[in-house]
């Protein structure tokens, strides 16, 4: 099967031959795979990654990185400074009535461009001795393995034989098809429209506004700039139009600079049945995602990345699927969430007047979104009053 993806244009990097044999094998090279790469030459285990485009790969993207995501990538040995980005520390929600802030109990999180990222993360990946295959394609194998349990998949045509193979080819990957994992038990979309701003950050903090038809996330990425993101259900919304909805924001913007090309993606929330066979395993966006509001999906992909890398040393891969299920547990559990106040507007405009007025519920839920507190014991300790606040005080708008 030819596995069909639109070649990058930009210029070739340095064209590296196809191993003859490696023991893993990773199809995407976007943030999972890489890190999936360097988690695995971290445990000594050697592996190649066959991307269909030219680093450094940009894509539409909310841009930041949350406390725990940016531990993740240091355990990576990917540390950002804070000039290759902005920092940030908590989050805001905000609508056209109320405004609630969180901060982060510790740390700082940092919104960093999407290229700026992937280039750290290729550069890691390489001087961690991964085998980094650029602008190639790759053909897969008939299912059947050899007598020697590898299996021989055609790199750019030349046959490569390997033992584990990694689908980490985001939102539609093929290896997920290939592999017979497409099956889900849920499966949503929504979709994001990302804009870059010359203008001073006006905060330190991540602020999501809610509005009709969607939010407008806008986070600081550097000195001078903003990334800006609508999600929406509405995949054909006006995008020219899209700051009207947001009066506050459009006064901000107004007369800055748009800095980079304007781009789509979809936000999946998907939740998969399997996310591996005996020898394949998914990774990142490709094994399911919760969707974009949640800020987690690089953060996710690197916890896949630790959770297969150890899975693979023990010569299976029943641990990584249980880590996976584990993983995925709280952003999705957050993600529910968010996406319920989305379809909701009434319910989103009393859960927003009670925050408002009871900041700490808030301020503990970011922080279990952190993994830094039970999301249960919060929803046991604060839930009974924030339930009254939104049937009385939450009422009255
Ligand atoms: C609108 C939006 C906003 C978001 N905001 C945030 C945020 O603020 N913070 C956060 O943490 N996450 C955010 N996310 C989620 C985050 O972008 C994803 O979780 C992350 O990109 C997943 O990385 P990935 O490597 O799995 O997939 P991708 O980034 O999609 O990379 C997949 C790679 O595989 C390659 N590929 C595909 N098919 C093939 C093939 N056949 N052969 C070779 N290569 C192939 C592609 O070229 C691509 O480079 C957001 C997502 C969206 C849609």
């Amino acid at each position: 099967m030819l596995l069909r993806e639109p070649r990058d244009n930009r210029a070739s990097d340095k064209a590296l031959a196809p191993p003859a044999a490696t023991e893993v094998l990773i199809v995407g090279g976007g943030p999972a795979g890489l890190a999936a790469a360097i988690a695995l030459r971290k445990r000594g285990i050697e592996c190649a990654v066959v991307e269909s485009r030219a680093t450094a790969i940009d894509k539409a993207c909310g841009e930041g990185l949350m406390p725990d995501s940016r531990e993740s990538l240091a355990r990576l040995g990917v540390v950002l400074d804070d000039s290759e980005g902005h920092a940030f520390r908590g989050i805001r929600f905000q609508n056209s009535l109320h405004r609630v802030d969180a901060r982060f109990a510790s740390g700082a999180g940092i919104g960093v461009r999407r290229p700026q990222l992937h280039a750290r993360l290729a550069s890691r990946a390489e001087e961690a001795g991964a085998r980094l295959l650029w602008n190639s394609r790759i053909q897969l194998p008939g299912s059947e393995a050899a007598a020697d349990g590898l299996r021989t998949a055609l790199v750019d045509g030349q046959a490569v034989r390997f033992r584990w193979l990694i689908g980490a080819d985001g939102q539609a990957s093929s290896v997920r098809k290939w592999a017979g994992l497409d099956r889900a038990r849920k499966r949503s979309l929504r979709y994001g429209f990302r804009t870059h701003y010359r203008v001073a950050p006006w905060s330190d903090l991540v602020e999501v506004h809610w509005g009709r038809g969607g939010q407008l996330y806008i986070t600081p990425v550097a000195a001078d700039c903003v990334c800006v993101v609508f999600i929406t259900r509405n995949p054909r919304c006006d995008r020219a139009a899209i700051l009207s909805g947001f009066p506050e924001i459009a006064h901000r913007l107004e007369g800055a600079e748009i800095v980079s090309q304007q781009r789509g993606a979809v936000s999946a929330t998907c939740k998969l049945l399997r996310v591996a066979t005996d020898a394949v395993a998914l990774v990142g966006d490709a094994s399911g995602s919760a969707d974009a509001i949640t800020g987690e999906g690089l953060a996710i992909s690197f916890r896949h990345a630790f959770a297969l890398a150890e899975s693979i040393r023990s010569g299976s891969l029943e641990p990584y699927r249980r880590a996976h299920r584990q993983i995925g547990k709280l952003p999705h559990a957050m993600g529910a969430l968010m996406l319920t106040l989305d379809r909701w507007p009434a319910l989103e405009l009393r859960a927003m007047r009670a925050f408002a007025s009871a900041p700490i519920v808030f301020q503990e839920l970011l922080h279990a979104h952190m993994g830094e507190k039970n999301l249960g014991s919060v929803a046991l300790r604060r839930g009974p009053r924030f339930g009254w606040d939104l049937l009385t005080n939450g009422a009255r708008t």
